[in-house]
């Protein structure tokens, strides 16, 4: 099947009786040059090892096979994981994992790789890259996800900007994030509310050295600054930080500082 033929994919599923399941965010990709820019924008090293979440029908996972590179996929649908390997013709260098991400991710079974690309599902998507860029194993070097155009802007964007919250806030700490292709909905089938974005992600390694105890007050801090955006930090830590900026406003070095002079302080 041509995997970026809306006809051949719409006529695959009601063949095989499969209806796109909206709770796993299947909106699948039938754009070639979507596709491809996604796969061009991961600048893929000879034989990379890739992780991919949510491969589907497989139409990212074809392509990064295709181009030579080894990929693991991760399937929460039972019936799309089980065709994925067969379909694709049963390669060499691809491994099908069954299950839900965020199980792998708590396993281990997602360390290690070199490069993260996947076009995420709407519901879990974030929680799934968050989980990825915050664990302390060997993350990946270079990450690409098509995400929400809205979600996509709240990673990248940086201090001051009126959607920095906790997602872009984290993810920076290890990436640098930037938006680099807008993908409109009707890329998709079936055809999403809301059109989405590539975000390539480059890990900066500034600070590799920061400590796992600063790290852990630095998400305590984030977390709880963020769950009370509009106040002044001030008010939001009492008698432990005093300040009338309010969380957006902080740089990622701002963050660590403040981590680092609050290790071991209850906040
Ligand atoms: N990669 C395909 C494409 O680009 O057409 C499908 C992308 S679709 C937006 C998201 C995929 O993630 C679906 O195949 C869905 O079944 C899968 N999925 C949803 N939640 C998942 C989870 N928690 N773990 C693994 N896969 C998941």
């Amino acid at each position: 099947m041509n995997l970026t033929s809306p006809s051949q994919v719409k006529d695959w599923c009601i063949s095989n009786g499969f209806h796109p399941n909206r709770t796993l965010g299947q909106n699948f990709l039938i754009d070639r040059n979507a596709l491809e820019a996604i796969v061009d924008a991961a600048e893929l090293q000879e034989s990379s090892n890739i992780l991919e979440v949510g491969p589907g029908l497989g139409v990212l996972t074809e392509e990064m096979l295709k181009r030579g590179h080894k990929v693991t996929a991760i399937e929460k649908d039972k019936i799309l994981s089980a065709r994925l390997a067969e379909a694709l013709g049963n390669p060499e260098n691809l491994t099908v994992h069954a299950g839900d991400a965020l199980d792998f991710i708590k396993e281990g079974v997602c360390d290690g790789f070199d490069t993260f690309i996947s076009n995420l599902p709407y519901q879990a998507g974030t929680r799934i890259l968050l989980d990825i860029v915050t664990r302390k194993e060997a993350k990946p070097e270079t990450i690409v996800v098509l995400v929400q155009t809205e979600v996509a802007e709240r990673l990248a964007a940086g201090p001051g900007n009126k959607v920095r919250g906790l997602a872009g806030v984290w993810t920076q700490l290890d990436y640098d994030v930037k938006i680099v292709r807008v993908v409109k909905a009707s890329c998709f089938w079936p055809r999403p509310q809301v059109g989405s974005s590539v975000v390539f992600m480059k890990r900066h390694h500034k600070n590799d050295e920061v400590a796992d105890d600063v790290r852990e007050t630095f998400k305590a801090l984030t977390k709880r600054a963020f769950e009370h955006r509009r106040k002044q930090l001030g008010s939001t830590f009492k008698n432990i930080i005093e300040s009338t900026a309010r969380p957006e406003e902080l740089s990622n070095e701002d963050w660590l500082n403040l981590a680092t002079a609050l290790v071991g302080v209850d906040i």
